[in-house]
């Protein structure tokens, strides 16, 4: 893909200091054999640094460990904290691509409008990542459906009880080697319908990828596993009978006609691979809609046939077919429905083009180790 040169700036210098012990090769391919999401995190870690006099400075990649934090620190009180999270795929010549990564640096700066922290420049953001992967590249596993998942974060540094932005943030960039997210084969899940919580408000902070958003989302989470779900879905707060999204998904309707419907607030995050599935739809010919759809809506087209499929998406997981949406009195499929047609073949597509089987015909592939 073509980078804009404001995403090039070669003038931004990493202060580079390598682990002293990084972990052995051997012990390293055992981790990389077998991936479990969000456990093992390579030998390095990006950091910058922002103040409200020096701005952002002090870039650099440092040995992956425990970050000094005074007890005082804003966001340990009042949770002014982001994240991102994105994918290093390895191709079959070896090289380490990632996608999209110039909108997750874009949703970051929205991301830290709404919580009242500084915009990291984009070409930071994309500079933090090649940085990393210059230093812990060997750590992108190859194996089919494993990836380098990528998590950036910033957070309120400040040691400050007041209630105000912090005058101190950081960024930090670390990775973790990862298998398929719900073990696999995209078998579908099940989901429960959350009626007694909900995520998000009008005016509140749902758009924006919040580590509080993914807290207040925790108990629901609960609730569906105690129903044996493995996901909760989201209904609007004020009527209580628009879906959102789930926890850290968004979710997508499949009509008999091939039209895709997806809800549409300012109160759900905004996720860069339903986009790109979208897309992907739109370019075979499929109508999309993006509109409020209501939970009445998915059962009475279950039901008379009108809607055939549904999935959730996000870069953690993918496209995950929903095989069933339990609620408190009543449900809509069944937990051994089998994945629809359009949900696996968009998967396969989305898959296709980020490990680099399929022509990038949107440019959306973005290569991380050149
Ligand atoms: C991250 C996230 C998504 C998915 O976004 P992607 O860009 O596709 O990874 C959806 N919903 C929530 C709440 C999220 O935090």
């Amino acid at each position: 893909m073509t980078i804009p040169l404001q995403m090039a700036n070669k003038d931004l210098v990493f202060q580079v200091n390598p682990n002293p012990s990084p972990m052995p090769v051997d012990k390293r391919q055992e981790v990389l054999d077998k991936p479990v999401f969000g456990t093992v995190f390579t030998d390095h870690m990006v950091d910058i640094c922002w103040s409200e006099t020096g701005g952002w400075h002090r870039p650099r990649v440092q040995p992956y460990g425990p970050i000094p934090l005074d007890p005082a620190a804003a966001v340990l009180h009042y949770g002014q904290e982001i994240f991102e999270g994105m994918k290093a795929y390895r191709h079959s010549d070896g090289s380490i691509w990632t996608f999209r990564p110039e909108a997750n640096a874009q949703r970051m700066q929205r991301s830290a409008a709404r919580m009242a922290m500084p915009e990291l420049p984009v070409d930071y953001f994309i500079r933090s990542l090649q940085e990393l992967i210059a230093v812990d590249g060997d750590w992108v596993p190859s194996a089919p459906e494993t990836s380098l998942y990528i998590r950036p974060f910033m957070f309120a540094k400040e040691a400050f009880l007041g209630v105000r932005p912090a005058k101190k943030i950081a960024f930090y960039v670390i990775a973790s080697p990862v298998g398929p997210y719900f073990g696999g084969n995209a078998k579908p899940v099940s989901i429960w319908l959350s009626t007694n919580y909900t995520r998000a408000g009008r005016g509140g902070t749902g758009a924006a990828k919040a580590g509080g958003n993914y807290a207040a989302s925790l108990l629901a989470q609960s609730e569906a596993a105690e129903q044996g779900c493995q996901q909760v879905l989201f209904l609007d707060s004020v009527e209580g009978k628009y879906l959102e999204e789930l926890g850290g998904m968004n979710v997508v309707l499949v009509y008999k006609d091939g039209t895709l419907v997806t809800p549409a607030s300012d109160t759900i995050l905004s996720g860069i691979t339903r986009d790109s599935v979208l897309a992907l739809a739109e370019a075979r010919g499929h109508k999309v809609e993006r509109r409020q759809v209501s939970i009445d809506e998915w059962r009475k087209g279950f039901d008379s046939g009108d809607i055939v499929e549904a999935f959730a998406c996000g870069t953690a997981a993918t496209v995950v077919p929903i095989g069933q949406l339990k609620a408190p009195d009543f449900t809509i499929g069944s937990a051994d429905a089998p994945a629809g047609e359009v949900t696996m073949s968009l998967r396969d597509e989305l898959i296709d083009i980020q490990y680099g089987r399929r022509p990038d015909d949107h440019g959306w592939m973005f290569r991380l180790d050149a």
